[in-house]
């Protein structure tokens, strides 16, 4: 038994082809919710973490049309605003789910609640992706809007031929300091983990900057994910990172005839995929280099599979079905 940070992502929450109602969100995350609750009844400790990309999007839209009636919101704002809707998710349909099963002998004591924490990281303002935004973010403008866009606010925008409109990107700095991990990590010490079970830097953190004599400025930037949760993880000494996706497991040749689904992988061999290009640039890729990251810095083990299976290589599922990609620093690991 040991202490997993398990990271969700987007498709947790609302899935491909839905609106993004409340009603699908509660009912997505009511599934999840029932594999995380199987995990710790089985002992393990559990720190959650989320992804915030639609709902950043969708704020973000709202935003845009009530300008001229309520004055936008900063980004980091904003992102802070998606830390509370779905902690207020979780919190809604964890503890139910918790409620429907029974505790194993190894728990002291079963955790009834959820604890989101407004959480801010720390990045570097001369971090590289300042001076080159990549991430799209918020609603498609026309051409004329972006150039005002670009003139009054100094936007970075691109134009996205797929869909014949123009977006707004931003940057996505390496997280560098979970500004409230250290208190965490010390409220985990004290056991708060046998009562309540946290909801931590999602969608990778509200970006922020550290001044001059200490002021922490919100930056209008995103930070991905999946780095912010190997930085959580190494922050909490975590022995697992999870990070669950809609895919089963990271695969090689992946969408070809050779693609092959990687189970237990040592970091040396995932290292050589990873320069072979085998991951998606924004989607599998970063969840490869938060495994690596966190295995080679000290972490026990990276699994990256969906909700389902990490059931069974962590909890009381049926472990001979384990399946998903479970990375250790060695073989032996
Ligand atoms: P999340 O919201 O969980 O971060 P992403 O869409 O960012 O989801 O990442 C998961 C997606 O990565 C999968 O749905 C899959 O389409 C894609 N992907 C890209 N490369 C690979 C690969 N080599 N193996 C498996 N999935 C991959
Ligand atoms: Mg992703």
């Amino acid at each position: 038994m040991g202490l997993t940070v398990v990271a969700l992502g987007g498709n947790a929450i609302s899935k491909a082809g839905e609106k993004g109602t409340w009603e699908e969100s509660l009912a997505n995350m009511e599934e999840t919710a029932l594999h995380l609750a199987r995990i710790a009844a089985s002992g393990e400790e559990l720190v959650v973490t989320h992804g915030n990309g639609p709902q950043v999007g969708s704020l973000l839209i709202q935003q845009e049309s009530a300008k001229l009636e309520v004055p936008p919101l900063p980004m980091s704002a904003v992102g802070a605003m998606t830390q509370g809707w779905i902690g207020y998710l979780v919190e809604q349909t964890l503890p139910a789910a918790m409620r429907t099963l029974r505790p194993s002998k190894a728990r002291a004591a079963w955790p009834r609640s959820v604890l989101p924490i407004i959480t801010r990281v720390r990045v570097d303002p001369r971090d590289g992706s300042f001076r080159r935004p990549t991430k799209p973010v918020g609603p498609y403008y026309s051409e004329n809007e972006a150039r005002l866009l670009k003139k009054q606010k100094g936007w970075v925008m691109v134009h996205d031929a797929a869909r014949g409109g123009w977006r707004r990107v931003v940057p996505s700095p390496l997280p560098l300091e979970i500004l409230e991990g250290e208190p965490l990590r010390r409220l985990l010490r004290a056991g708060v983990g046998q009562w309540a079970i946290p909801v931590v830097s999602g969608g990778g953190g509200v970006p922020v900057v550290v001044r001059a004599r200490g002021r922490i400025e919100g930056v209008e930037a995103v930070i991905d994910k999946d780095r912010t949760a190997a930085l959580l993880a190494r922050t909490l000494r975590a022995t697992t990172l999870a990070i669950v996706t809609d895919v089963p497991g990271a695969a090689i040749g992946f969408r070809t005839s050779r693609e092959r689904m990687l189970g237990r992988v040592d970091a040396r061999e995932l290292r050589e995929h990873l320069e072979h290009g085998e991951f998606g640039e924004g989607s599998m890729r970063p969840k490869i280099e938060a495994a690596l990251e966190f295995v080679e810095r000290g972490g026990h083990r990276a699994i990256i599979t969906n909700a389902e299976f990490l059931t069974h290589v962590i909890g009381d599922g049926d472990s001979a079905g384990a399946r998903g990609t479970i990375v250790t620093r060695t073989r032996a690991g």
